[in-house]
């Protein structure tokens, strides 16, 4: 007989599908998650080697991962006691689930998270299965932030924590800065997470308004740029605050490995990183327009290492026309509505990509 634990079970879970990767068998090109292709750089191996070969297998990690944080704060600036690491950015949102939790919506039972829709899916779910209530507001025809009803979803609803990933996941374009800035100045007693998982591609990073707005956090991740096996994500927030998110952290939650391949990387191979992130770029521009060149297609400006296209038919029919051809996207026909012709394509190296435009080709 099996156990039945609904019975002890949030009933959130109830309405919630665990992660499933999109199908892997038979799938030659994968450009479904927004990993970056492999960075083909010697240098680069021969440095995770030895920063593997240096970790003491039979102690813990760093609870503090200072050495990381040094790194990460050598590359952006920020203080070291602003800083939080995670085993990826979803962490992070996890942990402000815990730690940012109270209750404080007008006569409101739970907390809530604001969001833009469509955004990250990650915001919603993290939220529902920890008991917080989402809110999502839906993004202009442009795609970009609609300020005006943003801020009267925080009048509405008091949220305990705004996401705002810029670029955006999977709109890939960035939110407008007048826009942002109107939001974090109305927002004032929640926290504004700025999610820059996709800022590399993009050129320019929002830290700046960590210093006009003291609500503001930045959110980063390694994962984009090639480095998605580690798992290492970081919010830049202020000092008090990240103390405090601390205390709900699990102590090792960034394995002894990742920190040090993670801290080799940040501190002497992000010149290769970079010179990696602009190759995606240079391909990003050939591939927007091989595919706006279809004519059927249209492509909306990518600051990201993805593009968001509108596709002639139903997307799940092109979803499923690449599929035919090994080639794995990411479709948001299930959304439906002006989502329903939408799909996501993450850049991959020129070859894939030909190929890619070559199956697309087919599809129009
Ligand atoms: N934020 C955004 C906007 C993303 O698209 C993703 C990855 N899909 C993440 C955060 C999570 O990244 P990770 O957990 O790998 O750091």
């Amino acid at each position: 007989m099996p156990f039945d634990a609904s019975p002890l079970l949030r009933p959130e879970l109830h309405e919630l599908r665990a992660y499933a990767p999109g199908p892997a068998a038979g799938i030659e090109i994968r450009l479904d998650a927004n990993e970056a292709p492999p960075v083909d750089s010697p240098r680069l191996r021969e440095l995770v080697s030895e920063a593997v070969a240096s970790v003491p297998l039979e102690r813990y990690p760093d609870a503090r991962a200072l050495a990381l944080k040094e790194k990460i704060a050598l590359r952006t600036g920020a203080r070291i006691e602003d800083l939080l690491v995670g085993s990826g950015s979803d962490e992070i949102i996890a942990l402000l689930a815990t730690a940012l939790a109270r209750p404080r919506g007008k006569g409101a039972p739970q907390a809530s998270f604001l969001a833009p829709t469509p955004s990250f899916v990650m915001y919603r779910v993290t939220a529902r299965a920890h008991g917080v209530r989402p809110v999502e507001v839906p993004l202009d025809a442009a795609w970009d932030l609609d300020a005006g009803m943003m801020k009267k979803a925080i009048d509405a609803f008091s949220p305990n924590v705004v996401f705002i990933a810029t670029p955006n996941n999977p709109t890939g374009n960035r939110m407008s800065d007048d826009r942002l800035a109107d939001v974090c100045e109305h927002a004032k007693d929640a926290l504004v997470v700025l999610d820059e998982a996709y800022v590399d591609y993009a050129g320019a990073s929002l830290r700046s308004f960590r210093a006009r707005f003291p609500n503001v956090a930045i959110m980063r991740t390694l994962s984009k740029v090639g480095l998605a096996a580690l798992r290492v994500g970081w919010l830049e927030a202020d000092a008090g605050l990240v103390a405090e998110m601390d205390k709900a952290r699990q102590p090792f939650n960034v394995s002894a490995t990742s920190q040090a391949i993670a801290a080799a990387v940040l501190g002497t191979a992000w010149e290769e990183i970079g010179a990696h992130v602009a190759k995606v770029v240079v391909e990003r521009a050939r591939l927007s327009s091989r595919i706006a060149a279809l004519g059927d297609f249209e492509v909306t400006p990518s600051a990201a290492n993805f593009v968001w296209v509108k596709t002639p038919r139903p997307a799940e029919e092109t979803f499923r026309a690449l599929l035919e051809e090994k080639i794995l996207v990411r479709s948001f026909h299930a959304s439906g509505g002006r989502l329903a012709r939408q799909i996501r394509i993450t850049i991959g190296t020129p070859a894939e990509n030909d190929r890619l435009v070559e199956a697309l080709s087919a599809c129009a």
